[in-house]
C-alpha cells in the first residue's frame, strides 16, 4: 500500500512539475488535486460504464463528462497558466453531480452516499477553511432539496434526512480538523526548512570569510605568506606542463626601520598598505602578490621572459619611489624598495630555489645601495 502511495506521488510529482505556476501555494493546491483526480478516475470511469450497462443514460453522461474533465485536467496542467481553473471546474461539475444524484435517486435510494465523498476532497484541496464552507454549501443545497421538492420526501424520509445531514456535518468537521492540523505541522515543516536555508546561507557567507581571513593579511590584504606559497606552487606547475615562462621577485622597503622609528609605527603600517594598493593595481590580474612578512613583499610574473620580468620590477620600483604617503594630516614621506628577481630556468626549477635566487638578488640589490632591482 505504501509503495503504491509512493507511486502515485511520483505520478503526481511528475504532472506538478510540469505545471507553468510557480506560485508555491498554487503548486501545493494542483497536488492535492491530481491526487484526488488520479484516486477518483478508477472510480468514475467504472461508474460511468455501469450506468451505460443499466441503461441510465443522463447519470452516466455526466459522470463521463466529470471524468473526462479530470483525465482533461491533467493533460491541460502544463499547457494552461490558470491552473486554477481546472479544479474549480471539477468542483462544481461534482456538485452538480451530487445533486442530480440526490434529486433522481435510485431505488435503495443509496447514491447520495457519494455525498461523503465531497467534503474529504474539497477540504483536502482547498484547506479546512474554504473547503468547509463548500462542504456546508452543498449540504445547505442538499438540505433546499429536501424542504422545497416534495416527491423527494417520498424517497428520503425526514429521519433519513437528519441523520444524513448529521453524519454530513460530522465527516465535514472531522476533515476539517484533521487538515487544519496537517496544515499546521506543514507549515512548521516549512518554517523550518527556511530556517535551515538561512542558517546554510549565514555558514557559507562565514566560511568564505573564514577561508578569506586564512589566505589574506589582514593589514595589506594581500595573500599571506602560506596562501602565496601554495598558489606560486600550482602555477609554477602550470607553468613547467606548458613550458611557458615565469619569474619570482622579492621586495623588500629600504630602510623601513627608520621610518618606524622616525614617524612611528602606524605610518609604517600606511606605507605598508600604501605599498600593497600600488602594487595591486600596478601589477597584471594574473599575476601573484602576496606579503611574505614584515616589509617583505613576493611577485610570482605569469607569461613573461627576464627581459620584460625586470623592466616590469624597474617600473614598479620606479612608481613607489613617486608615492607620496599621508601623515600627520598634511605633511608626506617617501620610501625606496629594493628588489631581487629570478627566472625559472634550466637551473632554477623548483619555488624553493626560485625563492633562494630572488633573495640572493634582493640582498645584492641591498649591497648595491638599495632603490635597485637586482
Ligand atoms: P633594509 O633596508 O636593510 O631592509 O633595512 P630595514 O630597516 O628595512 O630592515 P630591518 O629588517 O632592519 O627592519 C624591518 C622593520 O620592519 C623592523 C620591523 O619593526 C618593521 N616591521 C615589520 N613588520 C611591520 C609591520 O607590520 N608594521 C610596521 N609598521 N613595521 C613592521
Ligand atoms: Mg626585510
Ligand atoms: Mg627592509
Amino acid at each position: 500500500m505504501i509503495t503504491l502511495a509512493k507511486n502515485i506521488q511520483h505520478l503526481v510529482d511528475f504532472i506538478v512539475a510540469k505545471a507553468r505556476s510557480h506560485n508555491e501555494e498554487e503548486i501545493f493546491k494542483l497536488n492535492h488535486y491530481v491526487w484526488i483526480a488520479l484516486l477518483m478516475l478508477p472510480v468514475a470511469i467504472g461508474s460511468g460504464a455501469y450506468n451505460v450497462y443499466v441503461n441510465n443514460y443522463a447519470l452516466a453522461f455526466l459522470i463521463i463528462l466529470f471524468s473526462g474533465h479530470m483525465l482533461g485536467s491533467l493533460f491541460l496542467i502544463p499547457t494552461i497558466q490558470k491552473t486554477y481553473l481546472l479544479y474549480h471546474g471539477a468542483n462544481l461539475l461534482y456538485t452538480f453531480l451530487i445533486l442530480y444524484m440526490v434529486f433522481h435517486a435510485d431505488a435503495e435510494n443509496s447514491r447520495i452516499l457519494w455525498a461523503y465523498i465531497y467534503p474529504v476532497g474539497i477540504i483536502f484541496l482547498f484547506g479546512h477553511r474554504l473547503g468547509f464552507l463548500w462542504s456546508c454549501l452543498l449540504l445547505g443545497m442538499i438540505i433546499g432539496l429536501f424542504l422545497f421538492v416534495p416527491e423527494i420526501h417520498t424517497v428520503y424520509n425526514i429521519p433519513f434526512q437528519v441523520r444524513f445531514g448529521i453524519s454530513y456535518l460530522v465527516v465535514a468537521v472531522i476533515s476539517s480538523w484533521v487538515e487544519y492540523h496537517g496544515s499546521r505541522s506543514h507549515q512548521a515543516l516549512l518554517l523550518e526548512q527556511k530556517l535551515l536555508n538561512e542558517e546554510i546561507e549565514r555558514r557559507k557567507i562565514l566560511e568564505k570569510e573564514l577561508q578569506r581571513l586564512a589566505q589574506t593579511d589582514p593589514l595589506t590584504s594581500l595573500y599571506n605568506r602560506g596562501f602565496f606559497l601554495e598558489s606560486a606552487e600550482k602555477e609554477l606547475k602550470r607553468a613547467k606542463r606548458y613550458n611557458t615562462p615565469i619569474g619570482f621577485a622579492i621586495l623588500d622597503i629600504d630602510h623601513f626601520k627608520n621610518i618606524n622609528d622616525t614617524f612611528g609605527h602606524p605610518v609604517g603600517d600606511s606605507v605598508l598598505q600604501v605599498l600593497a594598493k600600488h602594487c595591486l593595481n600596478s601589477l597584471r590580474e594574473t599575476d601573484l602578490v602576496g606579503r611574505l612578512g614584515g616589509e617583505e613583499f613576493a611577485f610570482l610574473l605569469l607569461h613573461v621572459n627576464e627581459e620584460q620580468a625586470r623592466a616590469k620590477m624597474e617600473k614598479l620600483k620606479e612608481e613607489l619611489s613617486q608615492l607620496n604617503v599621508a601623515y600627520n594630516g598634511d605633511s608626506t614621506l617617501n620610501f625606496t624598495v629594493s628588489i631581487g628577481l629570478a627566472m625559472l630556468s634550466e637551473h632554477i626549477k623548483s619555488l624553493d630555489e626560485l625563492y633562494i635566487h630572488a633573495d640572493k638578488k634582493l640582498y645584492a640589490a641591498k649591497d648595491a645601495g638599495r632603490n635597485c632591482v637586482r
